[in-house]
């Protein structure tokens, strides 16, 4: 097991407000709602992002991961008929990365209605502009090339501030880049429950370990769509070759000549995963005293050591392809009891709970 992951324990970061908020009281599990867009297989990034401190914190947490198709649909809505695979996908990934079950509720966004309800409810209150000025969907959109956003595009962190409010998260574990789509839910929380009732709870963001892993073609951002991921589920010889194509030091010419660590992706990725031999590593690297294809090797076993034991978890799950439906209808069931009673509570402080002289709680 690589450094990484034993390390990853001191390390992962809170970002503002995740001390302060939550629900959190003494022998209450606090809760977790963090996930994915299934638009393709999990990579690196996802895990040093956020998988690992997922895993890591199911013990503690009662925890919820999302499989976020509508928001897969903001930017994917010309080919829905990717989402069924990659719905299956994205939940192999999380039970290969240690998420158990029987402690973790992964379910589908969309299978729970309230959380639309929930993000249009929000809608009436959260300003274009704030969207607008949001850092990540700024940069998405300039990524993308987008100029006239989509309605849902631009609206996705509102639906996002639902999925996590419908469970009413203390944590979120995410990603640098989802750390503006935290801090918007806390103030949607904060003026919901200002102006209605104090019903739903401001969350916190957890950052892992590395907040924005870098791609392979040395992109700041290792991600699904760019071609610059090495995938969970890739097999050893893969990663291997994914590995071979990065792009190091340009300035190095032959394995002797002194190495400049800070401009180099592969170093990044040993430090990301392989911590002890980083450090040795900037030293002998500066001194041309350790090859690029040396260093690649060693990356190359630092990652599949890691990635070993997801494969063997992710090859059981799939001999038992029947199993992994009945965790996501199970896990989607429990998803849509919470919903339902955090949508009851939030009729009724919005006083649109109509037909409680029929001795019911809300208009369902
Ligand atoms: P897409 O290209 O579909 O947007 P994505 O790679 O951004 O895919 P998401 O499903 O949007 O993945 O993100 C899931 C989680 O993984 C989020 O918490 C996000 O912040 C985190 N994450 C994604 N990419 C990285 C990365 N390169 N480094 C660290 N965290 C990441
Ligand atoms: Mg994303």
């Amino acid at each position: 097991m690589s450094g990484f992951h034993n390390s990853s324990n001191k390390s992962a970061s809170r970002a503002a407000g995740a001390e302060t908020a939550g629900s959190k009281s003494a022998g209450k599990k606090g809760r977790i709602l963090t996930g994915d867009r299934p638009t393709g297989k999990l990579h690196l990034g996802h895990y040093s992002g956020s998988l690992a401190n997922r895993a890591r914190l199911q013990e503690e947490y009662d925890t919820f991961i999302i499989i976020a198709d509508m928001q897969a649909l903001t930017t994917n809505f010309d080919r829905p008929e990717r989402l069924k695979e990659d719905v299956l996908q994205i939940a192999l990934d999380n039970l290969a990365a240690g998420i158990d079950p029987r402690k973790a509720t992964i379910f589908i966004q969309s299978l729970v209605p309230e959380i639309a309800e929930l993000a249009m409810i929000f809608s009436m209150f959260v300003t274009v502009n704030s969207l607008r000025h949001n850092p990540t969907i700024k940069s998405e959109a300039a990524e993308r090339g987008y100029r006239d956003l989509m309605y849902g595009f631009l609206g996705y962190p509102v639906s996002q501030a639902a999925d996590i409010a419908f469970c009413k998260a203390d944590l979120v574990p995410v990603g640098e880049d989802n750390v503006p789509h935290v801090e918007q839910t806390r103030r949607i929380v904060r003026r919901f429950n200002e102006l209605y009732r104090p019903v739903l709870v401001e969350p916190g963001a957890l950052v892992g370990e590395v907040g924005r892993l870098e791609g392979l073609d040395g992109n700041a951002k290792m991600s699904k769509h760019l071609n610059n991921a090495i995938f969970l589920s890739d097999p050893p010889g893969e990663v291997e070759r994914r590995i071979n194509m990065v792009v190091t030091d340009p300035a190095r010419i032959h394995p002797t000549d002194p190495g400049h660590p800070e401009v180099c992706t592969v170093y990044s990725y040993h430090q990301a995963f392989n911590k002890p031999f980083s450090e040795e590593l900037d030293e002998n690297c500066r001194a041309g005293r350790i090859g690029c294809v040396a260093c690649k090797k060693r990356l190359g076993k630092a990652i599949n050591d890691l990635l070993e034991p997801l494969r063997a978890r992710r090859a059981e799950y799939e001999r038992r392809p029947g199993d992994v439906e009945d965790i996501l209808r199970e896990g989607t069931a429990r998803a849509r009891e919470i919903a339902m009673a955090t949508l009851r509570e939030v009729r009724e402080a919005m006083q649109i709970d109509y037909f409680t002289f029929q001795g019911g709680t809300g208009a369902f």
